[in-house]
Order: structure tokens, then sequence, then C-alpha cells
């Protein structure tokens, strides 16, 4: 990323100068109130900060998977390039805009000028429902302004965000500033007059609005859980459209499946919505959650009994038929780590460590103490070095995790998942979850004797000096290391005579 020197700040803003040093520019810029909101919705202690990707991708992920929505990043034109990647990477069909700045541009203010110029051009009402415009770190450390933007132009919403790096902890919690975003720019509309119905016409029944990015199959497993309790699965936020905002506001309930949305969950407590945490995962969460569910939508106990009768034996039944006997490490930064561990624990596994990039929040503490309850250590803004000591602690069957996880556990010939690709892209709820979960598990545990062919098989090659690609096979030089070292030495004795001089 380039560094920028930024005399309005009075401090150079460059990714290099670290996250403190940023933080206190960004401060100095006018950004106090939104750093200490994400400080509060977002707590990093009391572990560091988790390492995870640009945290902005959550954002920029939540813009470009809405329908006629234009989003825009500002910021430097090498993070803007990873970003870009990154969201084609995972199949983005929508134009990353942009709005370049160098040095003068950022410290004139010129760059905000540009930014409102993009903001004029896009917002035609014919292509779009929103604008979003996403601040990255330099222009948030610079103060580049953006809730100065008009917050409408020719009836298209825009909507202007920071997401630093420096404050936003994980790419998760990022797709929680712009869902919480917009579901205060809508619940604003709501409050003012009538607002769009959804594209099929609202629910004959109250519904349950499903907060955190789900398979689409659960969604619909959801709603059939529902209905013996004479409720409807709602929009799951992040929403695929802008009308979509609200009908999830217009709920009987909110399911916070992935406990990190605070500041949207912030937006529906100011609507009245009551929200529920955990998710209906295996048989005795499904239970609770039912329960739950019914509680805070005032459901009569012989309909949540109707609606338990109806699927747990059915989820019983698909645990009993696909157990998993294996002793699994887990970690991710997804969100939904707790309940998955609670999957795999119902289906027989034994799971000793999970661990989760995200922060703890209310809406996690029934699947924390239940999976406290069975021994399994928890961990909030687990870092890497945290997944991998659980690893090398407890040995596992089978390694889930995130890319570096995988890595090491495959050095070890441990069987392993990763989590966003192989656990994030299945059904987790109700039966449909249970057998699912424990086939792609398996299936890699069947791996481990390969694994350990493959270790035998290559046992020394590629580590150390002889890690990449080769012509031919490296010729070690022990004696240029032993000379090296030796007039290292002599040059530190030579230090050492001075000193003493
Ligand atoms: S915007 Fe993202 S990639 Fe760029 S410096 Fe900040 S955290 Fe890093």
């Amino acid at each position: 990323m380039t560094a920028s020197s930024a005399p309005g700040s009075g401090s150079a803003t460059g990714c290099h100068a670290g996250a403190d040093e940023m933080s206190r520019a960004a401060a100095a810029a006018g950004k106090s109130e939104v750093l200490e909101r994400y400080a509060a919705d977002y707590p990093t202690g009391p572990h560091d900060q988790p390492q995870s990707m640009c945290p902005a991708f959550g954002s920029l992920r939540v813009g470009l998977r809405m329908r006629r929505t234009a989003t825009v990043l500002s910021g430097s034109a090498c993070c803007v390039y990873g970003l870009t990647f990154t969201s084609h990477f995972y199949g983005a069909r929508r134009t990353v805009g942009y709005v370049p700045f160098d040095s003068e541009t950022l410290v004139t203010g010129k760059l905000f000028e540009d930014i409102r110029e993009a903001v004029f051009k896009l917002a035609d009402p014919e292509k779009n429902d929103a604008v979003v415009v996403i601040n990255l770190c330099v222009p948030t450390a610079s103060g580049v302004p953006l809730d100065l933007l008009p917050k409408e132009i020719n009836g298209v919403r825009i909507i202007g965000i920071d997401v630093p790096g420096f404050g936003v902890p994980t790419h998760a919690e990022a797709k929680d500033v712009l869902a919480g975003a917009m579901l205060k720019y809508a619940r604003t509309e709501a409050e003012r007059g009538p607002v769009q119905q959804p594209r099929e016409g609202r629910s004959g029944r109250p519904t349950v609005t499903l907060l955190g990015e789900i398979f689409p199959v659960d969604a619909v497993g959801i709603g059939r859980m529902l209905a013996p309790m004479d409720l409807a699965a709602g929009p799951t936020v992040p929403t695929r459209e802008w009308r979509e905002l609200y009908a999830a506001l217009d709920c009987a309930a909110v399911a916070a499946i992935h406990p990190f949305y605070t500041a949207s969950i912030r937006e529906f407590d100011y609507a009245g919505r009551q929200c529920v945490g955990s998710a209906p995962v295996g048989y005795e969460g499904t239970a609770a959650w039912l329960n739950a569910i019914g509680k805070v939508c005032n459901v009569s106990e012989a309909k949540v009994a109707m609606a338990s009768n109806a699927i747990l034996p059915a989820i019983k039944g698909a645990l009993g038929g696909a157990p998993i006997d294996a002793r699994i490490t887990l970690s991710g930064y997804e969100g939904s780590e707790l309940l998955v561990a609670r999957l795999l624990i119902e289906s027989g596994a034994d799971v000793r460590y999970v661990g989760t990039a995200c922060g703890r929040t209310p809406w996690s503490d029934a699947d924390r103490e239940w999976l406290e309850a069975k021994g399994v250590t928890v961990k909030y803004r687990a870092s890497l070095e945290n997944d991998l000591a659980a690893m090398h602690e407890f040995r596992p069957d089978l390694a889930i995790g995130t890319t570096p996880v995988v890595q090491k556990a495959k050095e070890h010939a441990i069987p392993s998942l990763y989590f966003t690709n192989l656990i994030s892209a299945r059904p987790l709820m109700g039966p449909a979850g249970a057998g699912s979960l424990a086939q792609v598990v398996n299936a890699a545990l069947a791996n481990k004797e390969r694994f350990d062919r493959m270790r035998d098989f290559f046992e020394g090659v590629g580590e150390g000096d002889k890690a990449g690609v080769w012509e031919g096979v490296p010729v070690e030089h022990v004696e240029f290391r032993e000379r090296n070292q030796q007039q290292l030495e002599r040059q530190a004795k030579r230090r050492k005579a001075q000193e003493m001089v």
C-alpha cells in the first residue's frame, strides 16, 4: 500500500505507520466518534486483533452481492487491487468502483470532491437503489468526510462508511458495518412513511429474520421448522436487495445465527424487535432454539412442542446415521465456528478446541456455555498462534481451520479441512446439516493413510533451503554459512571491544 503524507492529520498515514499511528491520525482528523463506536461494537481484548484478510472485504462483499447497488472503494491502489482480486475470486459479478487518489488530492480535499462527483454519476435511479462508498485505511486516517455526502440523490440512497483495518477487527464484522448502516437508513425511511414490499409480497405469517450469511438451503429448512408455530423464515441479513431491508425490520423476531452483528442488532432493537442467539443445529441446539423463538414470538407451548416433534426425531436419525468418531480442533473467522462445533459433538466427535476470530457477544453465550460444559476450550479473537498451539496440544485426527492452519496440519500429515470453503459452503441446520457435515468430515478422515504415505514419500523435500521451485537439486554449501557465521562472530567481538574502550 502506498504511504501518503497528510498534513491535515499531521502524520504519515501509510499502512507501515501501524495501527496505533493510524488510529491517532484518524482521531486527529475527526474520526474519533466512529472509531469509538467500532471499539465498543467490536472489542478486540483481551487478545490482540486476529490475523485475517483486509476487513474491508466484508463490507465490499455485502455491497457487491446486492442487486441495484453500486459499491465504490476509496483507498490506496494496492489495497483496492487486492480487494478487487479477492471479490472476483469469490465470484462477484459486479464492478468494483474506485476513486483513485494521490498525496495531493488526499491532502487538499480534492479526493472528497472526486468521490462526490463519482457518487453523482452513479446515482441513476434507473440502475441503482443505493450507492455505497467505503473509506479504506488511508482515507479514514486522513479524515475524508464521507458523512458530508448527500444522503440521497435522485431517490438513490448514498451510504458512506469508514472500514479501516485499524478500527474493524475482522472482515466478518465489516459485513455488520455495512448491514447496520443500511438497516439504519431503511428504518428511518420506514418510520417516515410507506416503503416498498418484498419482491414476492409480504408473508402471510409473522416472520423471523435470519441474521448472518447462511447456506441457502438452511433458510428453507428453517422455514419448515417454523411452520408448525405459524411463523415463517424472513429475509436473510445482509440482504440481496434494498427492499428486503424493510421486510427484515418488519419481523416478529431476529435470529442472530451469526453472533457478531452488533450494529445490525442495535437497529433491530431501535425498531423494537427482539433477538435470539444460537441456531437450530443438532438435536439440543434445535430444541433450545425453537423454545427461545417460541417465547419471543408468544407462541403457545403446544405449538412449540408440535414444531419440535416434527423435526427432532429426523435430526436424531440423521445424527445417528452419520456418526463421527474422531478428535477434532476447529477454528475460523466466519462467526459460525461454535455452531459447527456443537454439531460435531452431537455427531459423536471429540472436539477439544474452538477458535474464532470474532469477538464475544451475548448472542453466542448459549453455544459457548454448552461447549464449555462439554470440556471444550472456546477462544474468541483467536490468533493463528492460538489455533496452531491447540493443534499441537490436542493432536487431532482432523484439523478444521483457516488456510495457514490447514497448511500446517498437512505438513504434519493431519487430515484437515478449510473452514470457509468446505464447512461454510454446506447446510448446517436441521437434519440436512447433520448428514452433510458428517459426510465431508468422514471423507477427510479417510485420507489419513494417504497423508502418511505422502509424508513418508516427500520427507525432507521442499523444506528449509529446498523450498520453492528449482531446476536442479540445490547444493548445500555448509562452508559458506560457516564462513558468514565466523565473520559475524568476529564483528560482534570487535563491537564489544570498542564498547569497552
Ligand atoms: S485497507 Fe485493508 S489492505 Fe489496505 S492497509 Fe487497510 S487493512 Fe490493509
